[in-house]
């Protein structure tokens, strides 16, 4: 199979589809690979980097669409890419079509068969091409709210991890999925002490397995929330009602009840944001200040570290672009229901029940 990666036009998007170790792993299986001239700029791989492994590559991105026989990207195409999509095509990257009518219009026309990343599922009930994403934005949001922390930038000057004789930051996690263990895990790593709060009881037995000495973990009520957010110099949202959008779970009357410069890190932002005061900011100019509290709310965190994202969802997505390369989507998603449950689109109809629900198309 002729497989393609373009280079990614979205604003801030500086991930890349194609690794050159997968366009490795994909040439070995007797692939043929082209690559868009500059896609793995952002994330540190040149042109060099994908030749040296056998890659081809093009010019233009319009020679990617028209000759790839899979598209193999990060983010969902954009207008001027979905007029390049064809019926023979297979589309692999993520989609979230669900909020998204124009482009669900624009993939059914053009009759691809596509598969998004963010619906594929695995055994344990969870989405393998999400997960990446999310254990990267939980690393990052200690370490962003550790900076946002120091005077210079609005905090109250404190060290996450204190020093001998000083009491280090208290840091609360609210929400102990994939983002909150890995932020509780890097916070408590830096020497913070670190609350996880959580609704659910069996999760947090695992916590409580896995890190009791670690870190602590707490019923996430009202009341002990409260409590907890105002001896916080670091709140950390990593909230998911999935298909809901975030609760919002500290109000802005509660700013006041809180330690002035301390830090709201609103990693649930991408699903709303679980603090009142939060609004999505971008690397560019990442936080604010409301009633003397830091906001950090950017909703593309692992754009912050392309390189490391990009290895860490290709890791994730190589083993379903061989299936897919090497048998073709038919087979590999009959003999696969966690790859199947990521077909979105097929011949311009559409196959994903919550999509359809969501935009009320027919499935
Ligand atoms: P997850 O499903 O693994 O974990 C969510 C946790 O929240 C679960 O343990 C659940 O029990 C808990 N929860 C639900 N309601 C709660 C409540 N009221 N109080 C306390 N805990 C509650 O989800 P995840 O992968 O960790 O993702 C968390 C959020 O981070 C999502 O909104 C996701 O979209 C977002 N995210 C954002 C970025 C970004 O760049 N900003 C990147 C990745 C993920």
């Amino acid at each position: 199979m002729l497989i393609g990666c373009p280079k990614e036009i979205k604003p801030q998007e500086f991930r890349v589809g194609l690794t050159p170790a997968a366009a490795h792993e994909a040439i070995g299986a007797g692939h043929d690979v082209i690559v868009e001239t500059g896609a793995g700029q952002g994330s540190g791989y040149s042109d060099e980097d994908y030749r040296a492994m056998g890659a081809g590559i093009v010019d233009t991105a319009e020679e990617v669409f028209a000759r790839a026989e899979m598209v193999v990207k990060v983010k969902e195409p954009q207008a001027i890419e979905r007029k390049r999509l064809r019926e023979d095509q297979i589309l692999f990257t993520y989609l979230h079509l669900a909020p998204d009518p124009e482009q669900t219009r624009d993939l059914l026309d053009s009759g691809v068969t596509a598969i998004a990343y963010e619906t594929v599922t695995d055994r344990a009930g969870g989405l393998p091409l999400l997960a990446p994403m999310s254990e990267v934005a939980g690393k990052l949001a200690p370490q962003v709210g550790a900076w946002t922390l120091q005077k210079a930038n609005g905090g109250r000057g404190v060290l996450l991890g204190g020093v001998p004789g000083v009491r280090p930051a208290r840091v609360v996690v609210i929400g102990g999925g994939v983002v909150g263990t890995h932020a509780a895990r890097v916070a408590a790593g830096m020497g913070a002490e670190v609350t996880v709060l959580d609704r659910s009881l069996p999760r947090m037995r695992y916590l409580d397995d896995a890190f009791g000495g670690v870190f602590g973990t707490a019923y996430s009520s009202a009341a002990v929330t409260a409590e907890l957010v105002a001896e916080a110099d670091m709140v950390i949202g990593a909230v998911l009602i999935p298909g809901a959008a975030a609760p919002k779970l500290v109000s802005r009357a509660q700013l006041s009840t809180m330690k002035p410069g301390a830090v709201l890190v609103d990693v649930a932002i991408d699903q709303g944001g679980c603090f009142e005061t939060s609004k999505p900011t971008t690397h560019a100019d990442p936080i604010y200040e409301v009633d003397g509290i830091m906001h950090y709310c950017v909703a593309n965190m692992p754009g912050a570290v392309a390189r490391s994202s990009t290895q860490a969802l290709g890791n994730a997505t190589l083993p379903f672009m061989m299936a897919l390369a090497n048998k073709g989507w038919r087979l590999a998603a009959a003999e696969d229901e966690h790859l199947l449950a990521g077909l979105n689109t097929h011949k311009g109809k559409l196959t994903y029940a919550a999509v359809g629900a969501a935009l009320g198309l027919p499935v």
